[in-house]
């Protein structure tokens, strides 16, 4: 059976969400300055970084696209929403925050550009691809239906809401992409930081919701 792990959150890096299915995928790869520590875990599973066939960025923050260079290097196809993929080939410090971590960024290599609709079959798993504009223009939720799953990045926190005042942020836009995550069934949240919502994640976006409305306009 399918199964999804967290083996990131060291340092600066986002959650690293490991999916075990008959294609070996990843949900952002972290900052790569903890690749160590991100190797260790996946040794855990009896893994290599060559095992990874997919890594999906949910946008291209430094914070969660930073290491995909890594898996590139081992053979791994990156995806990321087609309005993010432009800034990781050239390797713009300012658009993915590179030059706020102090961060080696380098041309990224982008196998796949993602729009709103796209499924990727992973086997037992099927991640639709949702548009969510706000933290950034390309920010993507990926939500996994028959387990009523999302994987939603910066865009909601099991009590917050992403940044908005970032390049390429939009209060509007948010407001918006919340809205839109309102209405899907989704009973576990795995954000971009920050614990894991194992159950009521609906709650938790109506909660973001709020809070952003009251916040952002
Ligand atoms: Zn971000
Ligand atoms: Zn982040």
């Amino acid at each position: 059976m399918a199964k999804v792990y967290n083996i990131g959150g060291a340092g600066f890096d986002s959650n690293i969400y490991l999916i075990l299915d008959d294609v070996i995928a990843l949900v952002d790869a972290g900052t790569g300055m903890n690749f160590g520590s991100v190797r260790r875990n996946l040794a855990k599973f009896g893994l290599k970084p060559s095992d990874v066939e997919l890594v999906i960025n949910t946008h291209c923050h430094f914070d969660h696209a930073g290491g995909d260079r890594d898996f590139v290097e081992a053979g791994c196809e990156v995806a990321i929403h087609e309005l993010e993929a432009e800034p990781l080939r050239r390797g713009d410090r300012r658009v993915t925050l590179a030059e706020g971590f102090n961060g080696q960024l380098g041309p990224i290599e982008v196998s796949r550009e993602l729009r709103e609709g796209d499924c990727i079959e992973l086997g037992e798993l099927a991640l639709e691809v949702l548009h969510t504009p706000g933290h950034t223009a390309g920010s993507i939720c990926l939500h996994e239906r028959g387990r009523g799953l999302l994987f939603s990045g910066d865009t909601v926190f099991c009590g917050g809401v992403g940044r908005v005042d970032l390049p390429t942020g939009d209060a509007a836009a948010m407001l918006r992409s919340l809205r839109k995550l309102i209405e899907l069934e989704v009973h576990r949240l795995m954000p971009g930081h920050g614990p894991v919502a194992e159950s009521f994640a609906d709650k938790y976006i109506r909660a973001a919701y709020r809070l952003a409305k009251d916040e952002l306009l």
